[in-house]
């Protein structure tokens, strides 16, 4: 018998990853999945992006990098902080690393000794707790109520500061909620991180450029907690590079060096064809995103219509990202042909098998009334998608 560790059984898959497993396998069975579940953009990426990664395996970039990343890739990302945030890091202050699921991971494996407690607003990305018990930390949840639009204030924060505090760590734009706090709401976050020089703050703004608001706001912008912050963000999502796996952080020299020293331990430099690649999309005027944020917006716009008009839902209406969070709870304990939805876990069980939609629990989010539609697919797909939805929804009895 296999003796795992208890590191290892102490750990929930990722949700997100197991529903697309699901979906993936009932698709090779020949069934008509409609997957809602993966945070991807459905789009190509870019041809200069290819072009460039094409270039690279040409030239002969095949051997191992630099741990933390090319040289040049680290100025050329550098230089986008600069551009994009206004914030001055230096390329020693930058680690590149095979997605930025791996730079949370570098930077909590660096910083979180076992007990220290890591204060996570909820709803949250799946993969921060479970990074977190990996580390021996403590999650500390704090909830955000959809009626404060799934943001914590200064206040909540602060309340669950205790002497075993060590980190605090959030998204904006949010994955799941697509909220996005403004600059006032960073503001008071970092009047809290100010009064506690001890506590550091993970800003994970892979969505930075997925933005329905007009800019992008860094918690690393408040100047009195710089060193405080350290800012994770990739090429996934803008760049709709998802696979090519890319990611990168920027943070006080200690914590990079600290950062580079895991990483060489556990996968070295991420691709080098990869990082070639993304000098090019680094380069690049964030202006040409312009297009596929508008027509993620009309995404956003097109799935909640369809919410609205189911009066058991409530959802909020997100500012960024590419996902739907709705409430879905009104429909627990309701049944279809015997089976009773005991959350959301049973729900999505039922819109799978029953509408061939694949979508994921808000459980694994901190948030088990809520399921989270990713609507990164094309506006037909998403409407046959909705219109199953509606449909199934309709057909439980309470
Ligand atoms: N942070 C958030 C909030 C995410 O949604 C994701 C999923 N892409 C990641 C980090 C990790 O992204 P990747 O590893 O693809 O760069
Ligand atoms: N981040 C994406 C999501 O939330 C991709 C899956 C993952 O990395 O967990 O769906």
């Amino acid at each position: 018998m296999i003796q795992l560790s208890d590191r290892l059984q102490a750990m929930e898959e990722s949700s997100t990853l197991a529903m697309a497993r699901i979906s993936r396998a009932l698709r090779a069975e020949g069934k008509d999945i409609i997957s809602l579940s993966l945070g991807e953009p459905d789009f190509p990426t870019p041809e200069f992006i290819k072009d460039a990664a094409i270039r690279a395996i040409q030239e002969n970039y095949n051997t191992y990098t630099p741990v933390p990343g090319y040289d040049e890739l680290r100025d050329k990302i550098a230089n986008k902080f600069l551009r994009d945030n206004g914030l001055h890091y230096t390329k020693e202050q930058i680690v590149v690393s095979t997605g930025a699921k791996q730079s949370i991971a570098n930077v909590v494996l660096s910083i979180i000794n076992p007990g220290d407690e890591v204060i996570i607003p909820a709803p949250y990305w799946v993969s921060y707790v479970e990074i977190v018990k990996m580390a021996g930390g403590l999650p500390i949840i704090v909830e955000a109520s959809v009626e404060q639009e799934y943001k914590i204030t200064g206040s909540q924060f602060e309340a669950a500061i205790t002497p075993k505090t060590k980190m605090f760590i959030f998204s904006s734009p949010c994955n799941p909620t697509g909220s996005v706090y403004t600059k006032d709401e960073l503001r008071d976050l970092s009047k809290v991180l100010e009064k506690h020089p001890n506590i550091l703050a993970l800003s994970d703004e892979i969505y930075e450029h997925i933005n329905f608001i007009g800019g992008h706001e860094s918690l690393a912008q408040f100047s009195s907690i710089f060193d405080q912050v350290i800012t994770v963000n990739g090429a996934s999502k803008a760049w709709a590079m998802t696979g090519w796996r890319l990611g990168y952080l920027a943070a006080c020299k200690p914590i990079a060096d600290a950062c580079n020293k895991i990483q060489g331990q556990f996968t070295s430099g991420t691709n080098s064809i990869t990082q070639r690649a993304a000098m090019d999309a680094m380069d690049a005027d964030p202006q040409v995103l312009k297009e596929m944020v508008l027509s993620f917006e009309k995404r956003r716009d097109l799935v909640l219509s369809y919410l609205n008009q189911i009066p058991s839902i409530k959802c909020n209406i997100p500012t960024g990202a590419f996902y739907l969070f709705p409430d879905v709870s009104a429909y627990f304990g309701w049944h279809y042909k015997g089976k009773k939805m005991n959350n959301g876990q049973d729900l999505c069980m039922y819109l799978l098998q029953e509408a061939n939609i694949a979508l994921v629990d808000g459980s694994g989010f901190g948030a088990p009334k809520c399921i989270r539609i990713s609507y990164a697919a094309s506006e037909e797909t998403l409407k046959r998608a909705m219109e199953q939805f509606t449909e199934a929804l309709a057909m439980l009895k309470p």
